[in-house]
């Protein structure tokens, strides 16, 4: 079902094509266009996109132009962190450039983290997202939007793809 009269909204589930390039033109999908289904409004998509897709009807194509603030942020220098060997795990193996995932305790909450150097004093961690720094050029084509359902809403979330919880 699509309802092409619909316009990109707060509590839709837009269906969107994507493809995101750096501002030299190299694009950061191999596999060409990706396709995600989201609720928009949630924050689920990169700040800057979610802004720029208000008002988009099925169909509608268009080029988007992010700032860093508007999507992986501004690169921070002094966003490194030296962690001890023994606070890693010995069965995994780390290695330059590995996403890992860090839960502070205390915030309760998760970080991102990349391995930018690892060494006899223990492992550098480097908290700038890969692409922060980095203006994107985003091309985008909405394939349908629809109401989220009463659930979804409660939820936060869309439940296409079987995904029902
Ligand atoms: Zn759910």
């Amino acid at each position: 079902m699509t309802f092409p009269s619909l316009t990109v909204a707060d509590g839709m589930v837009v269906r969107l094509r994507y493809e995101m390039r750096l501002d030299d033109g190299e694009s950061l999908s191999d596999d060409g266009p990706e396709t995600v289904t989201y609720l928009h409004g949630e924050g689920e998509l990169l700040p800057g996109l979610e802004e720029a897709l208000y008002g988009m009807r099925a169909g509608e194509e268009k080029e988007i132009l992010l700032s860093p603030e508007q999507a992986y942020g501004e690169y921070d220098p002094d966003a490194f962190e030296l962690a001890p060997l023994d606070e890693f795990p010995d069965d995994v193996e780390l290695e330059i450039g590995m996403a890992l995932e860090l839960h502070d305790e205390e915030e309760d909450e998760v970080y991102e983290a990349y391995i930018a150097e690892i060494n006899e004093d223990g492992i550098l961690l480097d908290f700038n997202h890969p692409l922060a720094g980095e203006t994107l050029r985003v091309q985008v084509q909405v394939l349908d939007v629809r109401p989220a359902t009463a659930e979804e809403m409660d939820h936060g979330h869309v439940h296409d793809n079987g995904h029902v919880h």
